[in-house]
């Protein structure tokens, strides 16, 4: 049997030390730093991981540019720690998570916040201001083989050499093991799957020519130029 159209080619990240880490589904989780959750003007209590995806399709490696879409006059960055998952599974017990994990990145979770805001107000779905084409940079994945799973760490953007987003991946609401526990109840986990975990605040808006230049410490760097 043949295909009746060209099939896709997978998206791959580059491994930091050679090799490529197919990228499977992209998940990612919303509301996880108390201070973006105020600022973007929500209850910043422990309520259960709000869950989203964007496709495979929208992950794309360091050196590229981030081209601006079009529908939206209010894309806006958002730094995240990245989880890349090694082994999949279904209920994934918070103590044996890490052990599903190949390594980690820092990524921006790119968004129309303009369309986001639209289609909460109408309690419709996020895909068009979260999910688009190449909505997802992401640094070269680490290896946890070679520094360990980070818990604390300074995480901060720097947008034209300006710091706007400045924290430390302590204070995520729901920590890496929680959250790969919590997704694997609802969805089977598979090798190549990415987590976005999340954005501290200062989030704001990009224009085209912007470099946005972001680090987890002790993890990896990024820098993106919008196109
Ligand atoms: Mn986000």
């Amino acid at each position: 049997m043949a295909y009746v159209v060209p099939a896709v080619p997978a998206v791959a990240l580059p491994v930091d030390g050679g090799d490529e880490f197919p990228v499977n589904r992209i998940f990612c989780v919303g509301r996880n730093y108390a201070d973006h959750v105020r600022e973007m003007g929500n209850d910043p209590s422990r309520n259960p991981p709000v869950f989203f995806m964007k496709p495979a399709s929208a992950a794309i490696p360091e050196g590229r540019d981030f081209p601006y879409p079009g529908r939206s006059e209010d894309v806006h960055y958002e730094l995240e720690l990245v989880v890349a998952i090694a082994k999949g599974g279904s209920n994934i017990s918070v103590e044996s998570a890490v052990n599903h994990v190949y390594g980690y990145a820092v990524g921006l979770d790119m968004t129309r916040r303009d369309l986001q805001a639209q289609m909460a107000k109408g309690g419709q779905p996020w895909e068009i201001s979260k999910s688009f084409d190449q909505s997802a940079p992401c640094s070269k994945i680490v290896p946890a083989a070679k520094i360990g799973h980070p818990g604390k760490g300074a995480i901060w953007l720097e947008q034209n050499g300006k710091r706007v987003q400045d924290s430390h991946i302590a204070a995520l609401i729901w920590k890496v093991p929680e959250i790969i526990s919590t997704l694997s109840t609802y969805f089977m986990l598979a090798p190549g799957d990415l987590i976005f975990t999340g954005t501290p605040a200062g989030v704001g808006p990009v224009r085209r020519g912007d470099v946005l230049h972001g680090k987890l410490e002790g993890v990896a760097e990024l820098t993106v130029r919008v196109a």
